[in-house]
């Protein structure tokens, strides 16, 4: 299992290395980290590390490459709730039918630490509560009608934050440096790296209609197109080429109709996706031929280097007839 980690460390390593060469042709085995953007040499491994696109206490399959800092900063803030809302999710949405107890954060508005679980189905749910956490003066007696603050209370845009980074890093995975080092992607990355500060809002909708993983293209209110990540019910939107304030515009269209067309399925299936949309003249998503990261596949004119398509771009898009819609208020 290490071997064969190792071997696909050592893969994404050289299909990204290659990538930078795309836009810095003179370098040489160089690993540029998509979300602080500092140089690593390949030859430092130890310094690079595999990173799961979906959490990896959700059972995320897909992986892609980051520094050891990113990844860890990650595990340690975003993830770490992200991983533990799907987990949640896949358990039937109880958070009292995790496999592993839940984290409860109050009881009766006390702020107290401990897990809350329920063992058997219908079964009594059980609160361990660490009593270093509780005041002297805690009414124990209040909890015979007790009210558990659970751990996503105002957790929630945390929990979009990782859904915004799992997103961030499946269109690196498929379009490599072409989308890491796009306009779009900067503003992403800004929040991404600060995780608890709001600096984007309304890039997270919940979508009850949704399944699975996947990316594709979302066209809101009939006048709004862009690529988006869905994972589960977590919708994420990624802002279009040259949208100033596109989270303002989307904001202000609302309510509105939502549609989307996906490209594909996370994790490989995604990576042979064919996938094109056309903004006005302008190419947003182009189509990666290869599953390689340096393959040039989103356009955007901040963009370092000349941008040259390889591949011809089907300029029909998405079919309309294979969108699916909801209502977004
Ligand atoms: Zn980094």
């Amino acid at each position: 299992m290490a071997r064969k980690h190792a071997s696909l460390k050592r893969r994404l390593l050289f299909q990204y290395c290659e990538g930078v060469k795309n836009f810095r042709p003179w370098a040489v085995n160089s690993f540029l980290c998509p979300v602080c953007l500092e140089d690593f040499s390949a030859s430092k491994e130890e310094e690079i590390s595999v990173a799961h696109i979906i959490p990896n206490a959700s059972a995320g399959k897909a992986v892609t490459l980051l520094c050891r800092k990113c990844n860890s900063f990650f595990g340690a803030n975003q993830d770490r709730w992200f991983g533990d809302y799907l987990r949640m999710r896949s358990a039937g949405g109880s958070l009292f039918d995790l496999p592993t107890p839940a984290r409860l954060t109050a009881l009766n508005d006390t702020k107290v630490a401990g897990w809350v679980q329920r063992r058997s189905k219908d079964g009594p749910i059980e609160a361990l509560v660490i009593r270093q956490t509780v005041p002297e003066d805690f009414d124990w007696k209040s909890i015979q009608h007790c009210s558990i603050t659970h751990q996503f209370y105002d957790k929630y845009h945390i929990v979009n934050v990782g859904a915004l980074t799992a997103a961030f890093l499946a269109y690196f995975s498929v379009f490599g440096y072409s989308w890491a080092k796009s306009w779009a992607a900067n503003i992403v990355r800004d929040q991404i790296r600060h995780p608890s500060e709001q600096i984007l809002a309304g890039f997270c909708f919940r979508v009850p209609a949704h399944k699975g993983n996947s990316l594709g293209v979302a066209a809101i209110g009939g006048e709004i197109l862009c690529p988006y990540a869905a994972f589960d019910d977590r919708f994420v939107l990624l802002p279009p080429v040259d949208w100033e304030r596109f989270y303002e515009r989307v904001r202000s269209t609302l309510p509105a109709t939502l549609r989307w067309q996906l490209f594909g399925r996370l994790p490989e299936e995604l990576r042979k996706a064919v996938s094109s949309l056309i903004i006005g003249d302008k190419l947003l998503l182009g189509r990666s031929g290869l599953p390689s990261p340096g393959e040039l596949c989103v356009y955007s004119p901040s963009f370092e280097t000349l941008v040259e398509v390889r591949r011809t771009i089907d300029p029909r898009g998405a079919a309309p007839e294979s969108y699916q819609e909801i209502q977004l208020s």
